[in-house]
């Protein structure tokens, strides 16, 4: 007898290569109704899942992709609040595995200051039509508004020396869709202000690492947190590079700042003009370490970008958890990071339902059958490590 899968969310691509590696396994075949209740995996709608009808079937095990709750770090104004309360209160708000590991060393210094600003929605189309429950939630958002605290904090920095840049990010946004980068505080807050979604003010990284031909990257790496809570790290990751000469004075120009890979694909003219694709894999990187740093993405990255991978996946372990429910959950995260010219790494965001570059996505996928799939179903089975992902 096989198992059965139902594939609701059309558009993953890592997903669809595991149901073919689940297919080919011969263990698992698809369900022909995607709304039937009768199914042992479900790859689910990134939105709108249904959790509470998860687990009720009498006789078998359900797992699905996501955990319920993962808006929480893949949401860019949840990711900011709870950041925000595990960093200024580790005694009370932390998971006690975070706290023992990383009391001396707060999300300071890894997650740029950030403020969460509420749209006033005066002046949108939007405002006028709000219901009376609407204009109260609005005003409860006016009062967690971060914009005086920002704005402190922009002038004091300014004054300093500190650093004058700051990138507004919508919390809806992705694909580098949405972003302001400016060094006036009422440019930021009028963008926001003249949308309907909540944002965050986040400080930019004005002096990031440059590859040759002084471009700007970011750092792509892929986790899988499994149904016992355990974090897998794949080893590989992808660098999203500019094909576009950094340009600190110019924040309009938006290639040559935001490296995520549609926005190089639509307008720039160099694309795929230094590497393939925009993107450099480890092995080159390493080498780029080496010869301009002389030293290595084991010795002085990866060490970072774990401790952030874990702070961030165990600071909201009780919220996600589902060891005490009737159905497991595991899911892919996506984490993006920077680098900057002191090769400090630093989160820019996380993401619930990542695409992966075409040259690992045979590997991601086998591994997240592998290491994820097979021990909830198979538990029978010896389970080896798998060779391209390592435990946090
Ligand atoms: P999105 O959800 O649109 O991908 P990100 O937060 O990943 O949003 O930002 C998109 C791009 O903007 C990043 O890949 C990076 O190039 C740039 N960026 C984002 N935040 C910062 C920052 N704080 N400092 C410098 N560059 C940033």
């Amino acid at each position: 007898m096989s198992l059965i899968f139902v594939v609701r969310d059309q558009e993953s691509t890592v997903y669809a290569e595991v149901a073919e590696l689940l297919l080919k396994s011969g263990k698992w075949r698809k369900a022909q109704s995607k709304n039937t209740p009768k199914f042992h995996l479900l790859f689910g709608e990134r939105n709108g899942l249904k959790f509470g009808k998860l687990g009720h079937e009498p006789g078998l095990l359900q797992a699905v992709n996501y955990y319920r709750g993962n808006g929480l770090i893949c949401r860019k104004v949840q990711l900011t609040q709870m950041l925000k309360a595990t960093c200024s209160h580790p005694h009370e708000q932390t998971h006690e595995r975070v706290q023992n590991e990383h009391e001396q060393h707060g999300c300071q210094s890894w997650y740029p200051t950030s403020f969460v600003i509420h749209p006033t929605t005066e002046g949108t189309p939007e405002s006028s039509s709000l219901s009376v429950k609407e204009r109260m939630m609005m005003a409860h958002k006016v009062r967690e508004d971060e914009r005086e605290d920002f704005q402190r904090v922009q002038r004091l920095m300014k004054e300093k020396r500190e650093g004058s840049v700051w990138i507004a990010k919508s919390s809806a946004g992705a694909k580098g869709k949405g972003l302001l980068v400016s060094e006036d505080a009422d440019t930021l807050l009028n963008f926001i202000d003249s949308q309907s979604f909540s944002h965050v003010i986040q400080k930019y990284i004005e002096k990031p690492l440059l590859l040759p031909g002084s471009r700007k990257f970011d750092i792509r790496c892929w986790a899988v947190l499994d149904h016992t809570y355990t974090i897998h790290l794949f080893k590989e990751g992808v660098l999203r590079t500019s094909a576009e000469c950094y340009n600190a004075g110019d924040y309009s120009n938006t290639i040559s700042h935001i490296t995520n890979h549609c926005i190089q694909q639509e307008y720039s003219e160099n694309f795929g003009k230094y590497e393939e694709g925009n993107e450099m894999f480890y092995e080159e990187f390493d080498r780029f370490l080496d010869k301009y740093y002389k030293t290595s993405l084991e010795l002085s990255i990866l060490p970072q970008i774990r401790h952030i991978i874990k702070y961030c996946l165990l600071a909201c372990q009780e919220n996600l958890d589902t060891k005490h429910l009737s159905y497991h959950s595991f899911q892919l995260f996506g984490f993006d990071f920077m680098l900057d010219d002191a090769l400090r790494v630093w989160l820019l965001e996380v993401n619930g339902a990542p695409a992966c570059a075409k040259k690992l996505l045979p590997r991601l996928a086998n591994g997240i059958m592998s290491t994820v799939i097979n021990p909830i179903f198979f538990p029978e089975e010896q389970h080896e490590p798998h060779q391209d992902f390592e435990v946090l």
